[in-house]
Parts: structure tokens; C-alpha cells; sequence
């Protein structure tokens, strides 16, 4: 066996076979393999560690091509690896965006020479992500799209919603939806209320986004095509899913760790490193994301890493794009705020970065089955760290968290049997 190793000591948590405990983990030729069928290999110590089935964060902006000085595949994926993912779905609104087979291809080649972890490609549902025409579906899976996703913006005329998920549907393929109606929405920099009205900006209802999405429970049940809602943000959008749960209608969603982190209020004091799209809501409307986590509604947390220039991030909350970084900060906010903070176990939060959004993309990752490709992250959860932008390995710094202390670190992740990221001592008794 060639490539081979054993990790000692570590505490396994495998959501996917409901373990939690010390054992082994051995990797031969970047798939997992029974400890005692490699004897000889060497033995990495563990201890202390958590041992997770690689992470997945499926909701990643690389900005690549066509926007790197944001971001690009390389520092996007290092971002990734440090954050403890071993996979990304990339988001398809680059330039120019994803939207044909051709763009596709392209674009895995690229992740392939230069990737440092797993990147996963989504397509756009329309072309030129203009809300119009289709994409080809059925191609675009061929081409290795993994969703469909018009991320940024949003389809408006339902009928071509309804288009493009029997399209979706013929060709088998998720569709992920950034629920937004643009006329409600209009113009707004964060959320609507006291906050937006103190400090002189437009704001975005709740109803921007609940429309959408009670506009997809519908055209899910009519159509049976499932619909995926990104990065929710309001109690109404977890009624419309506990909804749709109860009449059997394929709705899912995927929550943020800002989302479940912050509210509204964070804008008065980070100005734009606060601002994103969906907008923190009101401590109401946490409580509810909390709370659907904690009950299993919603099964995925994912980043939405979204990186700007700081020359962008420092032109007002009002002018200044949506969109804060997430990928190197995730693990300990959500391991701080959840584990430690009673609201999931380990086990929980570990399966809503790896089985729940495994299960939902119908991805053979995420698990430590015999034979699986061997992605790892290994973390310490009460190792304390401070979140520091400055020595993140993305290029940008637009990240609300600058200066929390968490208990959470990753120490290092595993991507098909290569470190992506750190590395282990080997064992000595
Ligand atoms: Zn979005
Ligand atoms: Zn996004």
C-alpha cells in the first residue's frame, strides 16, 4: 500500500454511522481502509482531536473567473482548507458566469490544476443569470454542474421558474434559489426597521424573501422538483419550510453561521462588514433560524463566503456590495455558539457540515465509509482562538467576526487522502 496512514487517539464523530468514539482511522491511496489492513504504515497522533468526515460548505463565491481581485480558485480553496473543508459547491455568478457546458468544463480544469481542496461547480438556472431563458440542464450535468443556481440574483417571472425546474427535474439536478423579490427589495442596503431608519438607509423587508420562497413551495409541489433555499434569514421563511415539511413538498433550506450568529443590531457598529443579502434579521428571527437547526428542519449550515475588495467593503453601508467572508471562521463560530452554547451537540453540528448537505447534493462525501474517498477535518473544540481577518489565507477581510474568541480550532483537513491543510506528529508511546 502506497500513501498510507494511521491516525491515533482521536475521537471519531461519524454522523453518517452514529459513532462517537476513540478509534483508529486509517487512509491507503486517499480512500479510507480497515486499520489492520495496513499494519506497517506510520501512525499520526490524534489525540486530543476531533476526527470528522470532511467538511462541506456548499455555498462558496471563488470569484474566479473574472473577479480575482476579491478572490481566486487558489486563495478561495487555501480559505477553504484552513476552515477545516475538504469540499466546496462554487457559486456560478462569475465573469462571465456559468453558463454553459463549455464554462463549465473550463472551469473544473481549472480547479483541477489549481484547487486545493474539492471545488464542486453549480451552473446558473438561466442564461446570463438574466431570469429569462433556461440553461441546458441536462449539459450542464454532464459538464459536472452539481446544482442550478441564479446565486445573486433571482428569478422573478414564476412562469420561468416553473420552466426552469422541470428542466432541472428531466436532467435530475438540485436547484438552490437566493430568495429575493426584486421590487420589494429595491434598493434596500440591510434590513428594514429601526436600524435601517437610524442610520439613513433603505431597507429590505422580510417579505422580499418570503415571497420567493412561498412562491417555490408552490412550484416544488407542482412541479415535484426539489428546491433548495440558500442562506435563509427570517422566522416567515421557517414557517413556509415547516410547511412545506408537513405537506411532503421537497423544500429544503441552508442557515449561515451569521444568520445564526448576529441580527440587524451589528450593523449600527461594523457598517458595511455587516451588510449582506439576505440582511441579519431581528433577534426574533435568529431564534427561529436556531430553532430549526436544533429540530432537524434544516439539516445545512454553509458559509456563503462572499469576498470583496476592502476598497469595496469601505464605500458606506449603502453603496458597499452584500457579502461578508464566512470560510475561515465557520468552525469556531458555530462551534462556540451552538456546541458551547447548548443549542446542537457535536454530533449535530458535525452532520449540518457533512451528512446534511452530503444527503442533500446526493454527494459520496462527508462520511468515513470502507473505500470513501478519505476527507478529514480534525479539530480541537476547546482549543480558544480570536478570529483575525489579517492572517486569513483568503484575499479578502470583510468578516464581521474580526476579534471574537471562540473555543473551536481546526488543526488540519484531509482532502481524498492528501493534507489540504496542517499535519499531524507522528504517535509515540
Ligand atoms: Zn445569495
Ligand atoms: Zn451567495
Amino acid at each position: 500500500m502506497t500513501n498510507a496512514f494511521i491516525l491515533r487517539g482521536g475521537r471519531v464523530v461519524d454522523p453518517a454511522s452514529n459513532e462517537d468514539l476513540i478509534r483508529d482511522v486509517a487512509v491507503a491511496n486517499g480512500v479510507f481502509v480497515p486499520p489492520a489492513s495496513v499494519p506497517d504504515a506510520p501512525v499520526l497522533n490524534a489525540a486530543g482531536l476531533v476526527v470528522a468526515p470532511g467538511f462541506l460548505d456548499v455555498h462558496v463565491h471563488l470569484r474566479d473567473p473574472g473577479q480575482t481581485a476579491k478572490e481566486d480558485v487558489v486563495s478561495g480553496t487555501r480559505a477553504a482548507a484552513a476552515g477545516g473543508f475538504a469540499t466546496v459547491v462554487a457559486m456560478p455568478n462569475t465573469l462571465p458566469p456559468l453558463d454553459t457546458p463549455a464554462r463549465v468544463a473550463a472551469f473544473v480544469a481549472d480547479c483541477h490544476a489549481r484547487a486545493v481542496v474539492r471545488v464542486l461547480p453549480s451552473a446558473t438556472l438561466t442564461l446570463g443569470r438574466e431570469g429569462r431563458e433556461p440553461t441546458d440542464a441536462i449539459a450542464l450535468k454532464a459538464a459536472g454542474a452539481v446544482a442550478l443556481t441564479d446565486d445573486g440574483a433571482c428569478v422573478q417571472d414564476a412562469a420561468v421558474m416553473r420552466r426552469c425546474l422541470l428542466a432541472a427535474r428531466a436532467a435530475g439536478l438540485l436547484v438552490t434559489d437566493h430568495c429575493e423579490d426584486f421590487a420589494l427589495a429595491q434598493g434596500g442596503a440591510i434590513r428594514a426597521g429601526p436600524v435601517a431608519d437610524a442610520l439613513g438607509v433603505r431597507g429590505i423587508p422580510a417579505q422580499a424573501e418570503e415571497v420567493i420562497a412561498a412562491r417555490n413551495l408552490l412550484l416544488a409541489r407542482e412541479t415535484g422538483q426539489p428546491v433548495h433555499l440558500q442562506h435563509i434569514s427570517t422566522a416567515g421563511t421557517v414557517d413556509i419550510l415547516r410547511r412545506a415539511r408537513a405537506l411532503g413538498v421537497p423544500l429544503t433550506a441552508e442557515i449561515t453561521p451569521h444568520h445564526l450568529a448576529l441580527t440587524v443590531e451589528a450593523c449600527r457598529t461594523l457598517g458595511s462588514q455587516a451588510k449582506m443579502n439576505p440582511p441579519l434579521g431581528t433577534e426574533a428571527d435568529r431564534q427561529a433560524l436556531l430553532a430549526a437547526l436544533a429540530e432537524g428542519l434544516v439539516t445545512v449550515i454553509a458559509t456563503d463566503h462572499a469576498p470583496h475588495t476592502a476598497e469595496e467593503k469601505a464605500r458606506g453601508l449603502a453603496a458597499a456590495p452584500f457579502g461578508i467572508i464566512g470560510l475561515e471562521s465557520a468552525v469556531p463560530v458555530c462551534l462556540e455558539l451552538l456546541v458551547h452554547g447548548g443549542v446542537l451537540s457535536l454530533r449535530q453540528l458535525v452532520a449540518a457540515f457533512t451528512t446534511g448537505p452530503a444527503t442533500l447534493f446526493g454527494l459520496p462525501y462527508g462520511t468515513l465509509a470502507m473505500g470513501a474517498p478519505a476527507d478529514l477535518t480534525l479539530f480541537d473544540p476547546d482549543a480558544e482562538v480570536e478570529i483575525r481577518p489579517e492572517t486569513f489565507a483568503s484575499k479578502a477581510r470583510n468578516c464581521p467576526f474580526a476579534g471574537w474568541r471562540c473555543r473551536g480550532r481546526v488543526m488540519a483537513t484531509l482532502v481524498a487522502g492528501r493534507w489540504a491543510f496542517g499535519q499531524l506528529k507522528e504517535w509515540r508511546k
